[in-house]
């Protein structure tokens, strides 16, 4: 059997713990075989980012913008804890931070859905990806308390000294609280290319929703921008593509998406972003079984598993122990990331191979073989928990079948 070449090499971004541990698991037993890989390879692992000050995160992100496909392992993002553990010069900032900040990318957050384990709602039979805006509002905010007596105002302040200024409250009963937030046209913009192009990639409508009747010119201004992006840019690809655009009031969106059957993709506002993503993760049936992918407004693309490096499974496989932690997020990360390589560069097989190992996947958890998190959901009666590395053989088995 000849193995499949490719063109560009595929971004490839190690981890730490046991996602490092299952990242060459996949490598060797369902890639390698298979696929005469041709990765740019960075070792983001936090002994290297502290070896190398952090240097390698920054060389790792410029690499997206130059290939513009990555696939990353998990990382730990720096603590009080992880300073003494691995003896850090710094408290490193979050790597997927710092590349979000250098490619301006939005995060598209979707399940994957298996044969077996149920959603929470009946009826989400399709997966629903939540994008959620990752600048601004309360998370870069300004708070204040006032005291009785206080008047607070907002004033906006000219480059020739004029002022623009509005009374907020005039707290003549009562001490309180206030808070300052913005965003920017620039980041908003971005936001909805991102979601834009994802979509059209992925071929799902688009759905945002903010609070614009409460709020008249700062969540007006969402949903115009979102508005004006789509007339100018993308309303033709779309009625080309069969998908559409949808813009509704948040709560609207709320019970529309609890009545739906998924398939879409849903924009949200940092704040909806980080509070639905959470809800939507949970109502599929576990965070192992979530994939994450970066998308820059310019289409460059950067495929992970939305769950972190599962340390307590990796302080038990230092014991020695066999551990039954999930790695179809990765697979699933690798298969993206892989299947986009494969589309940019003209390579069918590649994309076939995407296809065939992603299948392979779900039909083993579907044939009852599955890790401990799952069989501790799957509805199957024929279930059977088994370690990381029997789950990958089994995928192997049912992939080997497929080529
Ligand atoms: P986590 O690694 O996502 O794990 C939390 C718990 O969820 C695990 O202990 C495990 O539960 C379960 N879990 C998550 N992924 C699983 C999988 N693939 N298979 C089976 N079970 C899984 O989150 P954390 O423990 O809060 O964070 C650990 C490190 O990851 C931290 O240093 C954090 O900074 C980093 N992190 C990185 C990213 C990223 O790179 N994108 C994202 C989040 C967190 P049980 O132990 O009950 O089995
Ligand atoms: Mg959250």
């Amino acid at each position: 059997m000849d193995k499949i070449m490719m063109k560009t090499p595929l971004v490839e971004m190690d981890g730490d713990e046991m996602t490092r541990i299952i990242w060459k698991m996949i490598k060797e037993i369902l890639l390698l075989p298979y696929i005469e890989l041709k990765t740019d390879y960075y070792d983001l692992g936090l002994e290297n980012r502290n070896a190398t000050s952090d240097e390698v995160t920054i060389q790792a992100a410029e690499a997206v913008k130059k290939y513009g496909v990555a696939v990353k392992c998990a990382t730990i993002t720096p603590n009080a804890a992880r300073m003494t553990e691995y003896d850090l010069k710094e408290m490193w900032k979050s790597p997927n931070g710092t590349i979000r900040a250098i490619l301006d990318g939005t995060v598209f957050r979707a399940p994957i859905l298996a044969f077996g384990i149920t959603p929470y709602i009946p009826t989400w039979t399709k997966p629903i990806t939540i994008a959620r805006h990752a600048y601004g509002d309360i998370y870069k905010n300004v708070e204040m308390s006032a005291s009785r007596g206080e008047k607070c105002e907002l004033v906006c302040t000219a480059k020739d000294g004029t002022e623009e200024r509005s009374v907020i409250y005039d707290f003549e009963d009562s001490a309180g609280i206030i808070q300052g937030i913005h965003n920017k046209d620039i980041s908003i913009e971005g936001f909805a290319k991102s979601c834009f192009h994802y979509a059209l990639d992925t071929k799902q409508d688009v759905w945002f929703a903010t609070k614009d009747t409460i709020s008249k010119k700062y969540d007006h201004r969402f949903k115009d921008i979102f508005a004006e992006i789509y007339e100018k840019d993308f309303k033709e690809k779309f009625e080309e593509a069969g998908i559409e655009y949808f813009y509704t009031l948040i709560d609207d969106a709320v019970a529309r998406v609890i009545r739906s059957s998924g398939g879409y993709i849903w924009a949200c506002k940092n704040y909806d972003g980080d509070v639905m993503s959470d809800m939507i993760a949970t109502a599929y049936g576990s965070l192992a079984m979530m994939t994450s992918v970066l998308v820059s407004p310019d289409g460059k693309y950067e495929y992970e598993a939305a769950h972190g490096t599962v340390q307590r499974h990796y302080y038990r496989y230092l014991e020695g122990e066999k551990t039954s932690t999930n790695p179809v997020a990765t697979i699933f990360a690798w298969t993206g990331a892989l299947r986009k390589r494969g589309e940019l560069d003209e390579i069918p097989e590649l994309v076939r191979f995407s296809e065939f190992l992603e299948e392979a996947v779900l039909e083993t958890i579907s044939d009852g073989v599955m890790t401990g998190d799952l069989a501790a959901i799957s509805v199957l009666e024929n279930k059977r928990a088994v370690d990381t590395e029997s789950f990958l053989q089994e995928i192997d088995d049912r992939l080997r079948k497929k080529i």
